[in-house]
């Protein structure tokens, strides 16, 4: 690291008159002045740092290195599926094919809209459902247009009472978030000490007001609804459509199907699953599917193969309208089907299953240092409720290491920290999620630094209070960046 540029702003290295270019001479300054007119030329000086160019490479090259990613280290943030991106789908994803005008015409554009129609089909297969769209922008978009499904259904039958949704409280800000946008009011229904659904607590709030209900599969907490099939059938008796939030696919690919439990709507996270880097928030991709018999409610304009072969845009009257431009995010749906064909159908179902088999070895082996709140198999992550007590965990003494000391003591031995203090379940959570593409040597360094800082906790855990120790920047006042956030530099 070059610590003379350490920390500076680009406006700290800026010198008057330094420059990291040469145009040619403007021939042709007479005539611009002619054609523009003087109240067109800059009164005052621009603001903008001079420097050279080797300052400049230098500046944002040591800015980059003090970025984390899955690309320079293990990244077990759970809930938001950090697998590791193969390089291939960012060079397929930039073929000059691709880099068409979201309005070009729907006969200059058969190869695009053929790739969206195969993915669009490809994940109907994976979903167990009848048809998707792949044009919502992200999961919490996906969830906002699969509700507006639902809602175009009821009001399509005339049915205006169903006003409600049921949420478990389980469930992730976005689809409380994404119901109210959409105009639902919000009815939540309790988890079991066991982490699932509430069957019993369930069967009073269900009735003519209500639209359906949104369940996640596995839910945040890794696990697996056992009782989907008696929930589904229940939510559909009084009338109600089935909703799966489906950004927790990736430990399902291939093993089981959201359209075979009774699900009649849902959305993926392509980003997540499918792999597209999506920190710092984005790009994403959120397509929704629906069973048979709601294909007319998606958004407007639909892809269609036509008998002869070739792809079209059409619109359907019943349509709930457009919900973004054009067709989404076609970059991330380019990645998408890269992945897709690269793994093919007999490798998707291996990424799941050895996505659940990580977190459960990371599960067991740090057991014996980490309080387990729910004790059962998980599937692609689980849930610690911060350190055992002989480690300083006891959250009730005045004096205990807490989830965050922990997550800012990992990050000195080179590991992002975990998902912390979600879900709101437990009052010390540390959500845990490897995924798939993790070597066993990866997992095995996690779990030995990770039994070394619960070590430390009960040797000293003064030291982690204060940590990190060896990061660019030492512990931030978190309350503060989010109150006082700067996000423009200015000129000093
Ligand atoms: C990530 C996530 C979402 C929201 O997806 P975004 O693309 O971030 O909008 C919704 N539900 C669950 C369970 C998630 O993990």
């Amino acid at each position: 690291m070059n610590r003379e540029h350490y920390g500076k702003l680009i406006f700290e290295l800026s010198q008057p008159g330094r420059t990291g270019y040469s145009l040619p001479k403007n021939e042709f300054e007479e005539y611009s002045l002619i054609e523009l007119g003087e109240e067109a030329l800059r009164q005052t000086e621009t603001l903008l740092p001079e420097c050279d160019e080797l300052t400049i490479v230098r500046h944002y090259t040591n800015m980059s290195n003090n970025n984390f990613g899955v690309d320079t280290g293990f990244y077990p943030l759970g809930s938001c599926t950090m697998k590791y991106n193969p390089k291939l789908n960012e060079e397929l994803c930039q073929l000059p094919g691709f880099n068409l005008h979201p309005a070009t015409p729907a006969p200059y554009a058969q190869g695009s809209l053929k790739l969206y129609d195969e993915v669009q089909r490809t994940l109907a297969e994976i979903a167990g459902l009848s048809r998707f769209t792949l044009n919502p922008f992200a999961g919490a978009h996906g969830e906002l247009t699969g509700l507006m499904v639902i809602r175009s259904y009821h009001m399509s039958r005339g049915d205006m009472a169903r006003t409600k949704i049921i949420v478990p409280d389980s469930a992730h800000g976005t689809n409380p978030a994404s119901a109210a946008v959409c105009g639902l009011q919000i009815v939540e229904v309790k988890s079991l000490a066991d982490g699932t659904v509430d069957v019993e607590a369930l069967k009073p709030l269900l009735g003519p007001d209500i639209a359906g209900m949104m369940m996640t599969n596995p839910n945040t907490l890794g696990l697996f609804e056992t009782k989907i099939p008696e929930i589904a059938k229940m939510v559909h008796e009084c009338g109600g459509l089935m909703y799966y939030d489906g950004a927790n696919l990736n430990p399902m690919l291939g093993v089981c199907r959201p359209g075979d439990m009774g699900f009649d709507v849902m959305h993926i996270n392509l980003h997540k699953t499918f792999s597209t880097p999506h920190g710092g928030g984005g790009p994403g991709s959120g397509p929704v599917g629906v069973r048979k018999g709601l294909e007319q409610f998606l958004p407007n304009p639909q892809v269609a193969k036509d008998t002869d072969g070739t792809y079209s845009l059409h619109c359907d009257a019943q349509s709930l309208g457009s919900i973004s431009g054009f067709l989404g995010n076609f970059g991330v749906i380019i990645r998408a089907y890269a992945y897709l064909l690269s793994l093919g159908k007999e490798n998707i179902p291996m990424a799941g299953k050895l996505s659940v088999l990580n977190a459960n070895y990371i599960k067991q082996s740090l057991r014996s240092h980490y309080k387990l709140p729910i004790d059962t198999v998980c599937k692609h992550e689980f849930v610690f409720d911060g350190l055992l007590e002989e480690y300083g965990g006891d959250h009730h003494a005045a004096e205990h290491v807490t989830t965050l000391d922990v997550a800012k003591r990992l990050l000195d031995y080179g590991f992002h920290a975990p998902t912390i203090y979600f879900p709101l379940l437990f009052h010390e959570a540390m959500m845990i999620e490897p995924t798939e593409t993790e070597s066993k040597e990866t997992l095995d360094a996690f779990i030995a630094v990770m039994k070394r800082i619960a070590e430390e906790a009960k040797a000293d855990p003064a030291m982690l209070k204060s940590a990190p120790h060896n990061t660019p920047v030492r512990r931030m006042d978190d309350v503060k960046a989010v109150k006082e956030p700067k996000f423009t530099f200015k000129a000093l």
